[in-house]
């Protein structure tokens, strides 16, 4: 199957119920950055996209870092001085910091206070919390939660473990003409939030899915990385592939009803940058933003050992929306039809990278009759593509060059200049080996 068959056939509800079925199913699971919860995560997704699942030991060097203990938890909670659980990890697993040590113990509610961390600005919302890099241990509530309970002695109990095991991560690896590869990654760190984490972890797996099913011309490979470390143990583990990356994309927060938002590479103008700003534009409202040093994984494979070029679609940028980090973070709040068109977007981007290449005009005398050749139907975005192509086809321009000055969506240049080669008036003009041109 060609990517332009299944683009076509695909369709936005069925893939919105089956992208919001992936999030549901994955939704409860303790994800941290190392432990079982990652492991149940790739197990189940692996049901989805054959994954091959990593494990790389704690204390393993990771450039400036290294791999921290394995953090798993099997129950939490503080009990009151009459023994009633007034927080109750099995009832929402973002009660408990991410990576907290494990405790037992009693004590004044003045000193479990710096212990608790709740939203006075949302006082019915669970703030989602982290700490894996420094040994500490804390509880996460809601406002009101927190202004209930009394003065008194409270039972604290973290039974979880610290301690030497591994890192897990996934990736998929799917093979096209060329060795060159694209790389989609995503984080799949946290805990029970739909939105950050699992929209992305979504539409990897989706993607990945369904270009298996069409004949590529790049490789691809799609990550499931826990966040900052999961990147630098992938790129200090895969020197020979990462020199391989043409383009990439990170993917995360995309199923909020915000507008599709890309940010730049770091470079600003690689050809992953124009591809997804061109889809991007003639998809409709959307945002297109500069690199910073900040965010998911970009920040890794974005920095100057690497330089790569990946960007990173989201619709509402991480930290933009109230609900960002917190339990209103629910199944609510991604939308089907928001997952599907993102989707859409990844497979929209990924046609450019596909078919941007370069061609000559073999018959640049003038305008040839494409009329004779039966390429003529009159006036229209197709007649109007093939003319852009013919005009600009000079052995150095690339079809993306020519959608994004003639304003034709891409598509229609990429449908013009098949016509043309079929009917002799075009030649590709690729550099040797099939890389890009430019
Ligand atoms: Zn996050």
């Amino acid at each position: 199957m060609t990517l332009d068959e299944l683009r076509a056939g695909l369709d936005e509800t069925a893939v919105g119920a089956e992208l919001y079925d992936c999030i549901r199913e994955l939704y409860p699971i303790c994800r941290s950055l190392t432990g079982d919860g990652v492991r149940e995560t790739l197990r189940r997704l692996s049901r989805r996209l054959p994954l091959a699942i990593h494990g790389v030991p704690t204390g393993t060097p990771a450039f400036d870092w290294t791999v921290p203990k394995e953090w798993n938890i099997r129950d939490a909670w503080v009990k009151d001085a009459r023994g009633a659980k007034v927080i109750d990890f099995q009832r929402s697993n973002l009660h408990v910091v991410s990576g907290s040590a494990p405790v037992r113990r009693r004590m004044s509610l003045a000193a479990l206070r710096p212990h608790l961390h709740a939203l006075p600005d949302r006082p019915d919302w669970i703030p989602y919390r982290a700490s894996f890099y420094e040994e500490t241990w804390g509880f996460c509530l809601s406002q009101r939660q927190l202004d209930a309970l009394p003065e008194g002695e409270y039972e604290v109990c973290i039974d979880a473990s610290l301690a030497p095991g591994a890192l897990t991560y996934g990736e998929c690896a799917i093979a096209g003409e060329s060795a060159d590869e694209v790389i989609v990654s995503c984080h799949v760190c946290h805990p029970s939030l739909a939105n950050d984490n699992l929209s992305g972890i979504a539409i990897a797996a989706a993607l990945g899915r369904e270009l298996r099913r069409v004949s590529l011309r790049y490789s691809y490979r799609i990550l499931f990385l826990p966040g900052t470390i999961g990147p630098l143990v992938w790129l200090s583990r895969n020197e020979d592939a990462v020199a391989r990356i043409r383009h990439g994309l990170v993917l995360v927060g995309l199923g909020d009803r915000g507008r599709l938002t890309y940010k730049k590479s770091q470079g600003g103008d690689a050809v992953v940058d124009r591809a997804a700003a061109h889809v991007l534009r003639h998809a409709g409202d959307h945002a297109v933003e500069d690199f910073s040093p900040y965010g998911y994984g970009e920040r890794q494979y974005c920095a100057p050992g690497f330089d790569l070029p990946v960007g990173r679609l989201s619709r509402t940028p991480h930290g933009r929306f109230p609900e960002y980090h917190t339990s209103a973070d629910d199944l609510d709040f991604v939308d089907p039809g928001q997952l599907a068109r993102a989707l859409a977007a990844c497979l929209d981007i990924v046609d450019v990278l596909e078919h941007d290449r370069t061609y000559a005009n073999q018959s640049p005398m003038g305008e040839p009759q494409l009329g004779r050749r039966g390429l003529y139907r009159g006036p229209g975005e197709d007649e109007m593509a093939m003319l852009w192509v013919l005009n600009q086809s000079d052995g150095r321009r690339s079809l993306l060059d020519i959608a994004e000055r003639s304003g034709c969506p891409f598509p229609a240049i990429r449908r013009a200049a098949g016509a043309l080669e079929r009917h002799g008036l075009l030649k590709r003009h690729d550099t040797p080996g099939g890389g890009e041109a430019r």
